[in-house]
């Protein structure tokens, strides 16, 4: 497999939209619709739709799409990447033909439920087309039922789509486009076994059209993608479109014993899910750990002290939400790929504007809600008069005075909760195992269990608080893969 170069970035290409229109449209200065090869019935109907100009993953992905080309495609909720393979799977479509001729795969029954109806909506122009929805938690009988009668799309969960494969309930041989939409998420959920049991199912690469989007790129999606895809284009947004320009910047003005107070109040305040905060020296990352524990809020340490298994637990925690805050320096977050960042807050102003604009690009990435807040004492407004220039606007300052709980609100938590079980990759344990054995065997629901990441010794796997303890218990008492575990909650 060839992966070509990235494409290059769009001209205009759109910015991320304004982080305080969370469900505002993303942001569409690409080119018009009407510069691609599409017919007049579909440019006519996205133009009802509102659709004129293109989002920048639009603009990037669908002339490669529509000339057929098999894509991975680096995008996330909001940036209008629905569209960006339902045009293409709907151009391979013929009406007239009573078979299904495009399956989409999507980690969630709530997105399966999305993708569908935005389907329809860019079906309207082709006349009757039927997109059946089918994931797990529905009644398997009235979905079969459904498909008799004939269906040219169907989305769902890799779960039920597998089921109704093997129950030869859904047919598959005059399919021409699989789509694989946030291949990073159902690869985390543990999905990878059902995938390529459904990709042998389908009509081999040649005689397929596959698209991958996945909002993060990491090693396990570049391998599902070199076995599922053929020849395929990258689609990477360069990182100028998702500039610090595009974030919601608050200033408050602290004198230095209110500073790390400070922090807390912004948390209390505005409840942000996962917040980096940014501190120049390892000893302030401690100080302000120290005090955000003391408050009962879940924070974590990232700084250059930390051994590397230390480290890669600290990450772990953060990805997996069982962590409010990541408390860092720059140093120690430099390279790293944290996805759907809530805040990111300068506790103290960096001396080089080029870190504000970098720390501050971390927030409010490609249509994902974000902010930005810093703090800053009287001997540090030089500094910010320099982020000021470089960013080209004046600072927004608030007073602190703004910043108060919602009376009788219950303390900021993270929503999941982190257990590792000793045992890992050398012991051949895999993500499918684990979310088989806390669900199929112990009983949880699926929706109790995020993320899982398997490491060589050590796997961990992300609960939902509220049962995190009955989780915990059933893994020490149960089995795991046939094998008792040890586990513990970190
Ligand atoms: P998505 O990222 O695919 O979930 O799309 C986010 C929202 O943007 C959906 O409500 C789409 O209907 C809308 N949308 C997508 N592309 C465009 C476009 N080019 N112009 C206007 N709205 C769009």
């Amino acid at each position: 497999m060839t992966v070509s170069p990235a494409a290059a970035p769009v001209p205009g290409a759109a910015p991320a939209p304004s982080p305080a229109a969370a469900a505002a449209p993303p942001a569409t200065s690409g080119p018009a619709f009407s510069t691609l090869p599409l017919p007049p019935h579909v440019l006519a109907n996205l133009q009802q739709l509102g659709y004129e100009r293109m989002t920048a993953i639009q603009a990037a992905s669908l002339p490669l799409a529509l000339a057929g080309k098999d894509l991975i495609a680096q995008a996330r909720t909001g940036s209008g990447k629905t569209a960006a393979f339902a045009l293409p799977l709907l151009a391979n479509l013929n009406p007239r033909r009573f078979a299904v001729q495009a399956m989409v795969l999507c980690p969630t029954r709530e997105l399966a439920e999305q993708v569908s109806q935005e389907v329809r909506r860019l079906a309207r122009a082709e006349g009757d087309i039927k997109v059946l929805t089918l994931c797990g938690g529905a009644t398997f009988a009235p979905q079969a039922a459904s498909l008799a009668h004939g269906a040219h799309v169907v989305v769902g969960t890799p779960g039920r789509l597998l089921d109704h494969l093997e129950r030869g309930t859904l047919d598959v041989q005059a399919l021409n486009t699989l789509v694989l939409d946030e291949a990073d998420r159902m690869l985390d959920m543990g999905f990878a076994e059902d995938i390529a049991a459904i990709a042998r199912h389908c009509p081999a690469t040649a005689h397929r059209q596959t698209l991958l989007f996945s909002a993060t790129y990491p090693d396990d999606v570049a391998k599902l993608a070199a076995r599922y895809l053929r020849e395929p284009q990258q689609v990477r947004l360069a990182e100028k479109t998702e500039s610090a320009a595009q974030v919601a910047q608050r200033f408050y003005e602290v004198a230095e014993d209110q500073r790390l107070h400070a922090v807390g109040l912004l948390l209390a305040h505005f409840r942000p899910e996962r917040t980096i905060a940014f501190c120049n020296t390892k000893q302030q990352c401690r100080d302000l750990v120290a005090v955000l524990q003391a408050q009962g809020i879940v924070a974590l340490e990232l700084h250059g002290d930390l051994d590397q298994r230390d480290r890669d637990q600290v990450l772990v925690r953060f990805a997996q939400r069982s962590a409010s805050v990541l408390v860092a320096t720059d140093v120690a977050a430099r390279g790293l790929d944290i996805a759907g960042l809530d805040a990111v807050i300068n506790v103290d102003i960096t001396p080089d504007p080029e870190v504000h604009v970098h720390r501050v690009g971390r927030t409010g990435r490609a249509g994902l809600t974000g902010q930005a807040f810093s703090l800053a004492s009287m001997d540090e407004m030089g500094r910010v008069g320099r982020i000021d220039e470089l960013q080209g606007r004046p600072s927004q300052w608030h007073p602190l005075a703004e910043l108060q709980a919602a009376p009788g609100a219950a303390p900021l938590r993270p929503p999941m909760a982190t257990l590792q079980l000793l045992g890992g990759r050398k012991e051949k344990i895999r993500k499918g195992d684990v979310l088989g054995a806390i669900t199929k065997d112990f009983g949880f629901d699926g929706a109790d269990v995020g993320r899982i990441d398997v490491n060589d010794f050590s796997t961990y796997v992300a609960v939902r608080r509220e049962v995190a303890d009955a989780v915990l218990k059933a893994l020490n008492t149960g089995k795991v893969k046939g094998r008792s575990v040890k586990a513990r909650r970190l």
